[in-house]
C-alpha cells in the first residue's frame, strides 16, 4: 500500500531531512531544494516505513533491493552537476527515488532496472506522483544506444568495473558518478570526459550498494 498523502508531519520531518543533509555538508542548494520536495514516504510500500522514510538510511524496498540513502542520493546528484535540460541515464531505477531528484533538477531522464517486479510497480509510484521518465526493463550494462550520447550517467548499483558501453555512451564533456567494487563496500569514482573525447577519474570515498548484476533477469 503506498501513501497518497503528504501530511505536515510529513513536510515536518522532511525539513529536518534537509538540516541534516546540510549538516552532512550537501552544498547543492538545487539538489537540497530537490529533496525538500518530494515526498520520500511514498516511494515505500507499506505505511508501517514511513517514520523512516527522512532518516538518513538505505531501506528495503523489497526483491532484496533498496532505497538508497538520502545523502548518498544527494551526494552523488551533487557531483554530477546536472544543468536543466541535461540527458541522463540511470542504472538501477529502483524506488524511483533517485529518478525523481533528477527531473526535480529539470534533467530528461531514461532509467533502466533489471528487476521486472520493482521496474512495473515503480512505473506506476511515478506516474502516479506525476514525474515523468522513460523507463526501461532492461541490463544497465548495455546502456540505451539509441538516445546516446548522454550529458550524464549515474549508476545505482555496485558495478564490478566501469561497462565500456556507458563510457561510450557519455557525451564530450560529459560526466558519469558510478560506486565501483566488486566486494560489500565500492568507491565512488567520477569519470569525466573533456572535449576531445579524453577521460579523466576521480575518486570519493567508500560506499555501500547492492551489486550491479548481469546474470538472468528476473
Ligand atoms: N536509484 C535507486 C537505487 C536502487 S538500488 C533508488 O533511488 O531507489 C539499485 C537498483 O539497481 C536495484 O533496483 C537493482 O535491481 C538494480 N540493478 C542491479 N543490477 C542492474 C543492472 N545490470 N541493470 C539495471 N539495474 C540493475
Amino acid at each position: 500500500m503506498f501513501e497518497t498523502e503528504d501530511t505536515f508531519r510529513h513536510q515536518g520531518m522532511r525539513k529536518g531531512l534537509v538540516s541534516l543533509l546540510r549538516e552532512k555538508k550537501i552544498a547543492s542548494e538545487e539538489v537540497l531544494d530537490a529533496i525538500g520536495k518530494i515526498p520520500r514516504h511514498m516511494f515505500f510500500d507499506s505505511v508501517f516505513h514511513h517514520n523512516f522514510a527522512y532518516e538518513d538510511l538505505a531501506f528495503p524496498i523489497g526483491a532484496g533491493q533498496t532505497i538508497s540513502q538520502p545523502s548518498t542520493v544527494a551526494f552523488q546528484s551533487t557531483l554530477l552537476e546536472i544543468q536543466k535540460g541535461n540527458k541522463i541515464l540511470e542504472i538501477g531505477t529502483g524506488s524511483g527515488y533517485q529518478t525523481a531528484v533528477l527531473l526535480e533538477l529539470g534533467a530528461k531522464v531514461h532509467s533502466i532496472e533489471r528487476q521486472r517486479e520493482l521496474f512495473a510497480t515503480t512505473k506506476n509510484v511515478l506516474q502516479r506522483l506525476g514525474y515523468r521518465a522513460n523507463l526501461y526493463f532492461g541490463d544497465g550494462f548495455e546502456g540505451k544506444d539509441s538516445f546516446a550520447p548522454f550529458d550524464k550517467i549515474i549508476v545505482t548499483c555496485g558495478a564490478p568495473f566501469i561497462p565500456p558501453k556507458l563510457l561510450d555512451q557519455l557525451a564530450n564533456d560529459g560526466k558519469m558518478v558510478i560506486p565501483v567494487g566488486e566486494g560489500k563496500t565500492q568507491i565512488m569514482k567520477l569519470i569525466s570526459k573533456d572535449s576531445n573525447g579524453d577521460i579523466y577519474e576521480e575518486s570519493f570515498g567508500n560506499f555501500s550498494f547492492v551489486p550491479m548484476l548481469n546474470d538472468k533477469q528476473y
